[in-house]
């Protein structure tokens, strides 16, 4: 180091410096991201869930903080947005078949757990990760974009859309903003079929009734085909 034996450091070493130190603190999170879980901070261990926002969690620690939601102190800074299991995945991973026999890697970074199915890259925040929030599928963002179709999962071959994959703990402010908008879309829609739902099923129990009122035949029929069209009316108002 130019600091040594009383000289003034030079402005590009100092820079140089702080830059090192911002790539080593960069290579600490993405360790901390990538082997250790966001709520609990325990090393991840299966069943690993992913959020719609790409944190990963063991499971055991989302449901201690599903039923005490102080189990982990500051845990609703983390994962607000966690409010049931739904809010998860649980993620298929592919074991890497090197960790048993080498723990640590050359550099002195632990040996990533999980590895890419398709390229095999390692899982340890060095390359991008993704998963797939319809079938939970993690694969590389490198396996996915090299293979041709890009509607199917490359490993259950379950078919996907654009807004289903999510990149693994990204760090891309804008990504995270496109995840945020995803997840209010995904809690809408949910909300929605569930209030269609419930309007089924209290228009089942109204025919059913009205059904015995009139003792059966062709009238009730009318009556449903009326109830469905009142509940459709009231499903557009209630959307607009
Ligand atoms: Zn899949």
């Amino acid at each position: 180091m130019g600091n040594d034996g009383g000289s003034i450091p030079r402005r590009n070493e100092m820079v140089r410096e702080k830059k090192k130190d911002e790539k080593a603190d960069r290579k600490n999170q993405a360790i901390a991201q990538n082997f250790f879980c966001a709520l609990s901070k325990l090393p991840l261990q299966e069943p690993i869930v992913g959020d719609e926002l790409g944190r990963l969690y063991n499971r055991e620690a989302v449901l201690e903080y599903l039923l005490d939601r102080s189990a982990f102190g500051d845990g609703h800074s983390i994962c607000d947005n966690i409010q049931s299991l739904k809010d998860v995945k649980t993620l298929k991973l592919t074991a890497n078949p090197t960790t048993s026999k080498k723990p640590t890697s050359l550099d002195g970074q632990p040996a990533a757990r999980f590895v890419c199915p398709i390229t095999m890259k390692e899982m340890n925040g060095n390359s991008a990760f993704e998963f797939i929030w319809s079938c939970g599928c993690v694969f590389s963002e490198k396996a996915r974009r090299e293979l041709p179709d890009a509607s199917t999962c490359i490993v259950c071959d379950a078919p996907f859309v654009d807004s289903d994959v999510v990149p693994i703990n990204s760090v891309d402010l804008e990504s995270l903003d496109t995840l945020k908008g995803r997840m209010a879309v995904r809690k809408r829609e949910r909300e929605d079929r569930k209030k269609v739902a419930s309007k089924a099923k209290s228009k089942s129990k109204n025919g059913k009734r009205k059904h015995e009122d009139d003792g059966g035949g062709t009238e009730s029929g009318a009556a449903n085909k009326t109830g469905l069209k009142a509940a459709k009316t009231q499903k557009s108002n209630g959307m607009s």
